[in-house]
């Protein structure tokens, strides 16, 4: 296991914590499964399953061989994250107008979102590093994450949240489990930036997806779907895209799971952005090979307003790789996707339903033929936004195409019974 620059090539050991290289490329973890027996492993992670209270109980810490072999196991901190559904639903079917779709409830993590397969990893490797105190900058998810593992590890974490346009619901949380939360009047992108410049003088272990110990945990996700559908995937995966390190880790799992031979043929990656944040989409459609910064994001979808996601460059590599592609979608869009995706009993998060609301329009493109087959990753909790409840079911706007209002009524059974189906 090394670090590699991903610009110039250059190699760095791991057990240095730095995530730029001196030429300012960000660096990549990369494995040698040169003398890997893909059988073996199979059936390892497959006794695993049994596991219950050890690390390898972990939909993360299952895959160690592939993600962290050399980590010391008590250096490992775990909530068992991972081991996350995989559902299918008549209505999303309907919806998107494709037979074989099924969801992944990242959603279903302890701290409700998938930003936990990653942050296991980065917190285990700081705490082998011998850092007390972890850093990031956060729409909410990261930081829910990131002070969730912290007090776990009993170590500190100092979080960066926008002063607006995020959910009050994942700053509570960030909160709640200790975290000392700064409220910045800036983005998401400033508070990276600050990062990057000075939290090596503070000390401070960074855990957001330039951290690339997060990437080889988000890895997980693709190895449990493949796992879970007995190493048999669908044509096509779709994610969102915000800061672009959930799209990465997929297409290297991907390409991990391809070149050990656990599976056969390599699906094809969708990333959906929001129209409000989009600028990768946007290279992506103009066939640039630069990424030009948005200065002034904005989507509903909180967890995706990311107008300068710092790792497109990794994640055009994963387009290339996969033949994928990418797609952007309107909030209303999202909105209603994420209406049929509660309705159907799972439930999400906005940003999670940008996934369905890309598959339906990819679908009607004739981008995506309706006999293949796709698997859409929901990526946090319906919980975690509940103003955008709110606003959808009790709003005034006529967008909520699928409103489910309150029925205020007296307790008379004439009244209740013309209700009941
Ligand atoms: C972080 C996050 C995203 C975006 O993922 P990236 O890896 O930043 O592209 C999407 N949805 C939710 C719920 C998130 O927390
Ligand atoms: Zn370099």
């Amino acid at each position: 296991m090394k670090l590699v620059c991903i610009d110039c090539g250059q190699e760095m050991s791991s057990n240095d914590f730095i995530y730029h290289c001196t030429c300012g490329g960000l660096l990549d973890i990369v494995h040698d499964f040169h003398n890997y027996d893909a059988d073996f492993l199979k059936h390892l992670f497959n006794e695993r399953l049994a596991e219950r209270m050890t690390p390898y109980a972990s939909g993360v810490w299952r895959y160690k061989e592939l993600i962290c072999p050399e980590l010391p196991e008590d250096c490992i901190v775990t909530k068992y994250e991972g081991n996350t559904g995989l559902y299918s639903s008549e209505l999303i079917q309907r919806y998107t107008g494709l037979n074989q779709v099924s969801l992944k409830a990242q959603s279903e993590n302890p701290s409700g979102s998938f930003k936990d397969n990653g942050m296991t990893v980065a917190v285990s490797h700081g705490k082998y590093l011998g850092y007390k105190n972890f850093t990031c900058t956060s729409t909410g998810n990261t930081s829910s994450s990131l002070a969730m593992y912290a007090s776990i590890a009993h170590a500190n974490s100092y979080v960066f949240v926008p002063n607006k346009d995020i959910s009050i619901n994942k700053v509570l949380q960030t909160i709640a489990y200790g975290s000392h939360v700064f409220s910045i009047s800036g983005t998401y992108d400033d508070g990276i930036q600050f990062l990057e410049k000075y939290s090596s003088d503070l000390g401070l272990y960074v855990c957001n997806s330039i951290n690339p110990f997060r990437i080889e945990g988000q890895k997980s996700i693709v190895y449990e779907i493949a796992q879970y559908l007995n190493w048999d995937l669908p044509d096509w995966i779709i994610v969102p895209g915000g800061a672009l390190s959930n799209a990465t880790a997929l297409g290297k799992g991907l390409h991990d799971l391809f070149t050990l031979g656990f599976i056969e043929k390599m699906p094809r990656v969708a990333i959906v952005q929001a129209d409000g944040a989009c600028p990768f989409h946007k290279m992506i459609a103009q066939e640039k090979n630069e990424l030009t910064p948005e200065l002034r994001p904005y989507t509903r979808a909180s967890a995706m307003n990311i107008g300068n996601p710092p790792s497109w460059k990794k994640a055009m590599h994963i387009i290339r790789q996969t033949n994928g592609i990418t797609i952007s979608v309107k909030d209303d869009e999202i909105l209603d996707a994420k209406a049929i995706i509660d309705k159907s009993g799972i439930g999400c998060e906005p940003a999670s339903a940008a996934t369905v609301a890309g598959l339906r329009n990819l679908v009607s493109q004739r981008v995506i033929d309706k006999e293949e087959s796709a698997l859409c990753i929901l990526t946090g909790n319906m919980l975690k936004d509940t103003d955008a409840l709110n606003e959808y079911h009790f709003g005034e706007s006529n967008h909520s195409t699928f409103k489910n209002a309150l029925h205020p009524t007296s307790l008379a059974y004439d009244t209740i019974k013309k209700y009941i189906l």
